[in-house]
């Protein structure tokens, strides 16, 4: 099924269409160990699950299409395959377009991808698909629903949220039917966002991403690599619990529910849960949620 119509019908209802996004775990037993947490995410009955792209060196980028066609086929469940572009040719594109549509993939998360160690911006000026919106056409062309990433608070690389807003429309612009955000603590940044994305004429479904903190090195990796604010709830936590991790670890699953009932009584458009691939997070979630 394509995400835009789930996105229509909940619409169509007044519901909020809850997702998990996972990924292709990195070893040999990877379609084994995606296979045990499809099974256990089915039970759950998400609208949808995304699973994440990781381009080149010790990524496992076969993997999306396949982990995406087996949720579909095998588990019954909407699949979106990530999938990122800095480093593709139009060739190679082609050649993904084709596994993809082997897999019998329906829907694709169109990204950029971070840039590759040692490059900077003027190299990927210069690459053959510089940005997301430059590749969101050609998916849309081959037949995918295509969805792309948004960021309450910006991307972590450009100037002000303003211009990330007018990025986020450009994408809408070439044809990316739904977003799903970036991750965020603090559901203010998300509101603000939403109003700015409103004002700029977005009037696709945006679908706020929410990653419980599981660890205070995670929750610093995080805040690096996506400069996602820590609001003060959430360091009184972590200073709380710093010589408690299970404490802690049950403390973040907490305030990640809290946050996901916070934007469903918002009504935000859809709910997407980061699950790091443990059941046990998307199951409290979805408890919350439905509660
Ligand atoms: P873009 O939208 O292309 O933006 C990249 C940068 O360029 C931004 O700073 C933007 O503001 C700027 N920009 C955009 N358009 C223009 C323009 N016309 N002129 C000048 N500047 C411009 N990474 C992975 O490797 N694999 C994954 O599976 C993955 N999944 C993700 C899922 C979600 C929901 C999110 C939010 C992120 C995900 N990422 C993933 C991370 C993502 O690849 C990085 O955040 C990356 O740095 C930006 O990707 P993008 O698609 O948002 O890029």
């Amino acid at each position: 099924m394509k995400v835009a119509d789930i996105f229509s019908s909940a619409k169509a209802t007044g519901a909020q269409p809850i997702s998990f996004e996972m990924f292709p775990p990195k070893g040999e037993l990877t379609l084994e160990h995606a296979r045990e947490v499809a099974e256990q995410f089915q039970d759950l009955h998400p609208d949808f699950v995304s699973v994440t792209y990781s381009a080149g060196g010790s990524g496992n980028s076969g993997a999306t299409a396949k982990i995406a066609s087996m949720l579909t086929h095998d588990f019954d469940i909407t699949s979106v395959a990530h999938l990122t572009c800095i480093s593709l040719t139009h060739d190679e594109l082609q050649r993904k377009i084709d596994e993809m549509r082997q897999a019998g993939v329906e829907n694709v998360l169109a990204l950029r991808g971070d840039l590759p160690q040692g490059t900077n911006a003027a190299d990927a000026a210069r690459a053959e698909y510089p940005y997301a919106k430059d590749l969101i056409p050609t998916l849309v062309d081959a037949g995918f629903c295509v969805g792309a990433a948004a960021y309450p608070e910006g991307h972590i690389t450009c100037e002000n949220l303003e211009l990330s807003v007018e990025h986020l429309k450009q994408k809408q612009d070439a044809g990316a039917s739904f977003f799903v955000t970036q991750l965020f603590f603090d559901n203010e940044c998300f509101f603000r966002f939403r109003e700015m994305a409103d004002r700029a004429g977005i009037t696709v479904p945006i679908t706020a991403g929410i990653m419980p903190f599981m660890s205070k090195q995670q929750i610093s990796r995080m805040v690096f690599m996506c400069g996602a604010s820590l609001p003060s709830p959430v360091i009184k936590l972590l200073a709380k619990y710093e010589d408690n991790p299970d404490a802690l670890r049950e403390a973040g699953i907490e305030y990640a529910c809290r946050q996901l009932e916070g934007l469903r009584d918002a009504d935000a458009d859809g709910l997407h849960i980061y699950t790091m691939n443990r059941p046990s997070v998307a199951r409290a979630a979805i408890e919350a949620l439905r509660k």
